[in-house]
């Protein structure tokens, strides 16, 4: 029997190099080996507020970012999250077999309940991991390729379906996370302890976004913040700047560390710059090339109701083994 891949990504802003190195490129290599599901995990683009216009134009670039990256409709099942009404189902059926005490050591839920909200903390910011333990427990899915921001919500889904599997009986696959060991934290370019994230500090400079302008990107590449060694190095506690840029040149070109040190042996920090920029320029040039012609709303339609029609037969057959199992059916 085929295993199961399935990973989600949030349609809540333009999709960023680091979506695309950490969890879109791993997905889109594997796609052949598996039985490939990928959605838009628009349910969790709503946990806090997010204006209409905006996560509509949101969807929309997603799925043709999807398909520009290299996801295969003909391989993968592609879909949203909310079209599948069985996600909300289980979501809210994993909510009940958690503990206040597991959703409240969530890093993501930590970091952002201290920072943000003077008017006090959303629920969805407390809960969406149960929601993402049903999205991965509904298609019963062996690998689960993200980044690693995003591995204590695939421990939290083991935790809950052994729980749940002793409770209940044998119910749910025990799903693996894929955390690749090149590129799965890419890092903010002008501050490189913190992650590369769609909202960025305000100028943007930190952040690549997929569909920037190449001259743009490049600049920002050649402006990275960087260090004092002038070695072209992986360390990342010491070079934690360098260690980034060597990170996305290895992910794209798939040259290892050692190579790349080797080749920049006595050589300084701006013509190192200078392949990484160009690098990603021609990634970022094939995927708007392609991102154009997906943009097609007719086609994007046709995906996403089959997508949608394939998804809903697993989800509703994983649900009604839960409802058996737990009494209601
Ligand atoms: P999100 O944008 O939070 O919905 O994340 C979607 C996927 O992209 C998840 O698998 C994340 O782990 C991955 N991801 C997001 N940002 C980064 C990053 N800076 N580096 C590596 N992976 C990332």
């Amino acid at each position: 029997m085929r295993k199961t891949m399935l990973t989600g990504v949030r349609p809540s802003g333009s999709l960023t190099l680091g979506n695309y190195l950490g969890a879109i490129k791993n997905f889109v290599d594997k796609q052949e080996l598996y039985d490939s599901y990928i959605f838009l995990a628009d349910l969790h683009a709503i946990t806090s507020y997010i204006e209409p216009k905006k996560l509509k134009h949101a969807i929309k670039d997603a799925i043709a970012m999807y398909l520009a990256c290299g996801v295969d409709p003909k391989r993968t099942t592609i879909f949203k999250q909310s079209d599948v009404l069985e996600h909300g189902t289980l979501g809210f059926i994993m909510t009940f077999q958690t503990k206040i005490s597991e959703l409240s050591r969530m890093t993501q839920y930590k970091s952002k309940a201290n920072t943000c909200h003077k008017d006090g903390v959303d629920t969805g910011l407390f809960v969406y991991p149960t929601l993402m333990v049903a999205d991965i427990l509904l298609y019963n899915t062996h690998i689960v390729p993200v980044g690693k921001d995003q591995q204590q919500h695939v421990e939290l889904t083991r935790d809950l379906a052994e729980r749940f599997n002793k409770r209940y009986g044998n119910t749910f696959e025990m799903p693996d996370v894929y955390v690749a060991p090149v590129g799965n934290k890419i890092l903010n370019l002008q501050n490189p302890l913190e992650k590369m994230n769609k909202s960025d500090d305000g100028n943007n400079k930190g952040t690549i976004f997929l569909l920037d302008d190449i001259d743009i990107a490049k600049k920002k590449i050649m402006s990275a913040v960087t260090d004092g060694y002038n070695r072209v190095h992986f360390d990342e506690d010491n070079q934690p700047g360098i260690s980034n840029l060597m990170s996305i040149l290895s992910k794209i070109t798939g040259e290892d560390f050692s190579s790349i040190e080797q080749r920049y042996l006595g050589r300084g920090y701006g013509e190192f710059k200078r392949e990484v920029a160009e690098v990603v320029a021609d990634l970022l040039r094939d995927i708007q090339a392609k991102y154009r012609i997906y943009c097609d709303e007719e086609l994007q339609n046709h995906i996403l109701v089959e997508g949608a029609k394939q998804a809903e037969t697993i989800a509703k057959e994983t649900l009604f083994r839960v409802k058996q199992s737990m009494g209601l059916q």
